[in-house]
């Protein structure tokens, strides 16, 4: 029964888990460096292509209930002016929504599905891939170790497969790229953080606003609740950093008071939500740098290959950091099935997927879609009456689309169906 392990147990790594077994492998570990899989993060967006892929898996009916579909995204120039009004998901016309949900949801969602589905023994956690050795027959010899063992101490042990899932700064990366170091920072600061709001002061819709340096995102991510009628919101905001040693670190959990950037946001309120509203209602905010990697000419190693952050870790811009993670996990089990050859299976998924990928990257260091609030900041600093005037709808329209054709997922190719979807599969 070929054995296949995933490094990691995040949004990629459990969708891995996941799809696997739906594709009818049995004998799959999820090996999970931290003590066990918890809900940290902030909120996430979820793009329609991802919900489908979720939604073959059987989990939409489960994410529905912690999550909001996100009906629209606004762009506005810091001043206030209303750049634009995207219609997303359903209303934009795909036959699946876009989700806004806390990291942590999702991440439960998906960790009781992989113990419901596969057992309670399928992730191994407080235990870390501290190294990677491949035969020369391409197998991989996995270094496992204690997740507060230090060097390399630990015990080898071979899966047939290995599936490095372990994050940005993923030990099975490092393995097969040696010397590739600290991912790299633009210099830009990210601040976020959940907050407790009145469903009324909390808006319907999605924002980002700002400038060319300086930038808010904002959204709700569920439904109001309790008799104080309020909703949990997500907030994140970036600009470059003046305290350059404490960003350092690149740590998502890194926590920092609200006062330490809120007066950066002084009078940001944007039809009806207001940024330091929103902040002053915040139980707690991190700080991470804003760091990617630099795209790989190669992911597929024999029969190890990366997916989600450990293979293209982008900048958080276009809602894709979560959403390719599940793309790459239905990609990498649809070709597991269909390969008879383990290692071609693997590079049939890097052929696949890779591409797009090394796209996104770069098109997300060039600010993704987000670039229409830096040009209407610098083609009209001082705001405008019409921004027709500033940047024709065409213009917009068309920033919009090159973007979801890069990753793949306007509407016409999302409502094509899942190319990953497999008939009855046969138990390996
Ligand atoms: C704690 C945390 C909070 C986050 N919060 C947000 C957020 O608020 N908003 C947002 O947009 N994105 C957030 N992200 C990133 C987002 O989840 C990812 O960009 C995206 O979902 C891709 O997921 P991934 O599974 O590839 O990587 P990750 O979500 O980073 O998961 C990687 C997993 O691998 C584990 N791991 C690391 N090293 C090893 C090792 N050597 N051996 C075994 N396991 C290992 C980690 O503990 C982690 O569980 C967060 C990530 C983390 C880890």
């Amino acid at each position: 029964m070929t054995h296949i392990m995933i490094a990691g147990g995040g949004i990629a790594g459990l969708t891995a888990a996941l799809s696997l077994h739906a594709a009818g492998f049995e004998r799959i570990t999820v090996v999970e460096a931290a003590r066990e899989i918890q809900p940290l993060g902030a909120g996430l967006n979820i793009m329609p292509n991802a919900v489908r892929e979720l939604d073959a898996l059987g989990l939409l009916g489960r994410l529905d209930e912690c999550a909001v579909r996100t009906g629209e995204l606004r762009y506005y120039h810091r001043g206030g002016g209303l750049i634009s009004r995207e219609p997303r998901g359903l209303a934009a016309g795909y036959l699946w929504p876009q989700l806004s949900i806390h990291r942590g949801d999702l991440q439960r969602v998906l960790a009781d599905a992989v113990r419901d589905r596969l057992g309670s023994d399928a992730v191994v956690a407080g235990v870390r891939v501290a190294g990677l050795e491949t035969s020369p027959d391409g197998r991989p010899r996995v270094l496992l170790a204690h997740r507060e063992g230090r060097g390399a101490a630990g015990a080898f042990l071979g899966p047939d497969v290995l599936i490095g899932a372990d994050g940005i700064r993923s030990a099975v990366r490092a393995a097969l790229n040696p010397g590739e170091g600290e991912p790299p920072w633009n210099g830009m600061l990210v601040w976020r953080g959940v907050s407790r709001v009145p469903a009324h002061r909390a808006g319907t819709f999605m924002f980002i606003a700002g400038d060319d340096r300086q930038k808010a995102v904002v959204y709700p991510m569920t439904h109001a609740s309790g008799p104080d009628r309020h909703v949990l919101v997500n907030w994140a905001l970036a600009m470059p950093a003046t305290d350059v040693a404490g960003a350092a670190r690149g740590d998502w959990n890194r926590p920092v008071p609200v006062a330490k950037f809120a007066h950066h946001y002084a009078g940001w309120e944007f039809d009806g939500v207001g940024v330091p509203e929103v902040l002053a209602a915040a139980e707690r905010a991190f700080e991470y740098p804003m760091v990617d990697r630099e795209p790989l000419a190669r992911w597929t190693h024999g029969r190890t290959t990366l997916i989600g952050d450990a293979a293209h870790a982008m900048y958080p811009i276009g809602s894709n950091g979560a959403t390719q993670s599940i793309v790459d996990a239905r990609a990498l089990a649809h070709a597991l099935a269909t390969h008879p050859d383990r290692a071609e299976a693997l590079a049939a998924y890097e052929r696949d997927r890779r591409p797009a990928m090394t796209e996104l990257q770069l098109a997300n260091r060039r600010q993704g879609p987000e670039v229409v609030i830096a040009l209407a900041h610098t083609r009209a600093p001082d705001g405008f009456t019409d921004v027709a005037d500033v940047i024709p709808p065409s213009e917009l329209a068309e920033i919009a689309s090159r973007y979801a054709t890069t990753g793949a997922f306007d509407p016409a190719t999302v409502n094509a169906g899942s190319p990953y979807e497999l008939p009855q599969p046969a138990r390996s």
